[in-house]
């Protein structure tokens, strides 16, 4: 027998017994993994998450990955034209056009989005398509939309009449007044926990009523609107996207769960930078809000806001899917 063959010989019985060993321990973790049996949860932002989360249970409760129930899940208010902050129906900006902000995340940090896109119901499909289909993460306008028709979505008007009405009597005042709690922005965020103890996050939005053509909020931006890591947990955010941004909230959120604190208090921390930073520019609080949720690798859950007025949704075996107020700063 040569060298290089006793080598090879060598060598591959090493391969095999360290593969041995790896699978021994693989099968360990499943074990203990499910006799301490991992509890789904999905949260969401607002009272439309808990239309969201009822679907996106369908899939979590039947073993489904966290990626397909959060992308299913805001899907339903992408839908509704009554919803008039997110997706088809959203209200349209100063030109009269309708243009939305998603992102998405997953598990293994995959990562896709959009902005500015016009004339699709779901963007948050078009961010999955773009995580999954491209060798980008984000694509914006034009460019988003001849992808978004290259995959086959359809081109649809998303204006509707109510909507269209309100811009046209904005247009008599064109006074940009984003005004805190009253609907004319909102976003959902959905963050949740599949039974493989996986996380995923989704958030979709027509971010600002009658902003400027071309603006884009944090609701697109991986680690401002949206951030999931798969060791410690994952948050969202609603709220004024300019301030989120500054902060780079989401992320934020997450480093702080994993320094160890509980999803509610992370939440809260965020938001107490965000007002320390608009004291120091002066902005008036008051005409701010703000809203974090974020839920952890163990299912749990918690969010804060800057001033009263936001809720957000929890589905778990525990909880029923109930809105529940958030504990606010001001
Ligand atoms: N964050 C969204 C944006 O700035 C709006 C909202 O959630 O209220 O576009």
């Amino acid at each position: 027998m040569n060298t290089n063959r006793r080598q090879f010989i060598k060598l591959s019985a090493f391969a095999t017994s360290l593969f041995a060993f790896n699978k021994s321990k693989a099968s360990e973790v499943i074990t203990n993994a499910s006799k301490e049996q991992i509890k789904p949860i999905v949260i969401s932002t607002w009272r439309f998450g808990v239309e969201a989360n009822a679907e996106a249970w369908k899939i979590l409760s039947n073993k489904g990955r966290a990626l397909d129930a959060v992308e299913a899940g805001v899907k339903i208010p992408e839908a509704d034209p009554k919803e008039r902050s997110v997706g088809y129906g959203g209200r349209p900006d100063r030109d009269g056009r309708v243009t939305l902000d998603a992102c998405i995340m997953d598990d293994y940090a995959n990562i896709g989005s959009v902005g500015c896109l016009e004339h699709i119901v779901h963007p948050i499909s078009v961010a999955r398509a773009v995580m999954e289909k491209t060798p980008h993460t984000m694509l914006v306008g034009e460019g988003a939309l001849d992808f978004a028709l290259s995959q086959g979505f359809k081109k649809e008007n998303l204006l509707v009449k109510e909507s269209e009405e309100e811009w046209k009597e904005w247009l008599k005042t064109s006074k940009y007044k984003p005004i805190a709690n009253i609907e004319n922005h909102d976003t959902i965020g959905m963050v949740a926990l599949d039974m493989n103890g996986n996380l995923s996050g989704a958030c979709t939005t027509s971010g600002m009523a009658f902003k400027m053509h071309g603006r884009i909020g944090d609701s697109p931006i991986i680690g401002a609107g949206l951030f999931v890591d798969n060791e410690v947990g994952a948050a969202t955010a609603t709220g004024h996207g300019e301030e989120v941004m500054r902060i780079v909230g989401s992320h934020t959120v997450v480093e702080l769960m994993r320094q160890g604190l509980a999803p509610e208090e992370a939440c809260r921390k965020a938001v107490e930078r965000i007002i320390s930073i608009a004291k120091r520019k002066n902005k008036p609080l008051d005409e701010l809000q703000i809203g974090f949720i974020a839920i952890n690798k163990k299912g749990g859950h918690g969010a804060y806001c800057l001033q009263k007025g936001f809720n957000y949704a929890v589905y778990s075996p525990e909880i029923n899917n109930q809105l529940i107020d958030a504990k606010h700063i001001l």
